[in-house]
């Protein structure tokens, strides 16, 4: 289709992908919740978390999704799933800290010594994933902002220094992970949305880190959070009109990340602000993960006319709000199938 994303050539108009995690199976882990215990030990459970994986990109693949990812079955949670293979750490003796500007309490590790790398953060993730799928393969990874917000510091003595620290592990299994055959490196930083200017600032500067040296693609995700009742209230006190993406949408015009992945459908972001990210694709948020109700394709449609009004069709890629890890199983495939027809019907429609 000569209207292809650039950076995708090949794809149809309107690539369709989910922003990363998925509902783990029960036989897995305790289903509903975004920390949640695994059900298996030892190479029960390593084998479990293949299994869901398997599951997971059929599902995606069968649904039509055109960028597919794990689904994030092998972490417990999108940040700690990294940390847990960091040395530097004291996961014994957590603290508690008020996170993302104070808007929740959580019991974090310390950074007690010089963070390194054990051996790969996801050793064989990415590269089961590509041996079972032929379609664009994507991958997330916690942002440097974001992992420092979701702990506490008692060895650098100074966040931004901390958070790049952890940048330069991210690059080294960012690396990695392209050797694996991704194709799309996502970071997760909801932490931009608490510290807009700072975002703006060493924020991006970290993500470069991150980003250096890589051939794949590079995507960041910023929302306002998954759909649990913290953030829930946290969206009631914003107003009517949220102008966070405001104060750094133009720095990551500039920056060097190719893809930025928004919220959309049914939040109260000014979908004008996606005009701030002039030359970017955007992987804008079809799916609200906040609610079990099953949007149709007519909802995902709209939602991609909404777009074109500031986005270039062949930088438009459909997508999730955030991750659907806390829904239901079976809710989340209805909901990717929704995004699947969704996206056929756009290509019908604005194609
Ligand atoms: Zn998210």
């Amino acid at each position: 289709m000569s209207a292809a994303n650039p950076l995708f050539p090949g794809s149809p108009l309107f690539p369709a992908s989910v922003a990363g995690s998925l509902p783990k199976p029960a036989w897995l882990a305790e289903t509903h919740k975004l920390w949640p215990a695994w059900k298996q030990q030892g190479a029960e459970l390593e084998a479990a978390k293949r299994d869901a994986t398997l599951v997971w990109i059929k599902q995606q693949e069968d649904a039509g999704l055109d960028i597919v990812g794990d689904g994030e079955m092998s972490r417990q949670h999108f940040v700690h799933g990294f940390v847990e293979n960091v040395d530097g750490i004291d996961r014994d003796n957590k603290v508690e800290i008020g996170i993302r500007a104070d808007r929740y309490k959580a019991m974090v590790p310390r950074v007690v010594g010089k963070l390194a790398l054990k051996g790969r953060a996801h050793p064989w993730e990415a590269a089961f994933c590509r041996a079972h799928t032929k379609r664009i393969l994507k991958f997330t990874l916690p942002g440097p902002m974001t992992i420092m917000d979701t702990l506490a510091d008692s060895y650098y003595g100074d966040k931004v220094k901390t958070a790049f620290a952890f940048a330069d592990l991210l690059n080294q299994e960012a690396r990695a992970l392209e050797a694996d055959g991704v194709d799309i490196i996502q970071f997760d930083e909801p932490a931009f949305n608490a510290y807009t200017q700072e975002a703006a600032g060493w924020g991006i500067e970290a993500l470069h880190r991150a980003i250096d040296g890589l051939k794949a693609k590079t995507a960041v995700h910023i929302c306002y959070g998954y759909g649990i009742q913290a953030n829930i209230e946290w969206k009631r006190g914003l107003g009517n009109e949220w102008r966070q993406y405001e104060d750094f949408f133009p720095a990551l015009a500039k920056s060097k990340i190719d893809m930025v992945s928004l919220e959309c459908i049914h939040s109260r972001v000014p979908p004008h602000l996606m005009r701030l990210l002039d030359g970017k694709t955007v992987l804008v948020g079809a799916l609200d993960v906040a609610t079990d109700l099953v949007e149709t394709p007519d909802d995902i449609a709209a939602t991609v006319q909404t777009a074109l009004q500031f986005v270039d069709k062949d930088k438009l890629i459909l997508c999730s709000n955030c991750g659907l890890a806390p829904l239901d199983g079976a809710i989340a495939a209805a909901k990717l199938q929704a995004l699947g027809q969704g996206a056929l019907l756009a290509r019908q429609r604005f194609g």
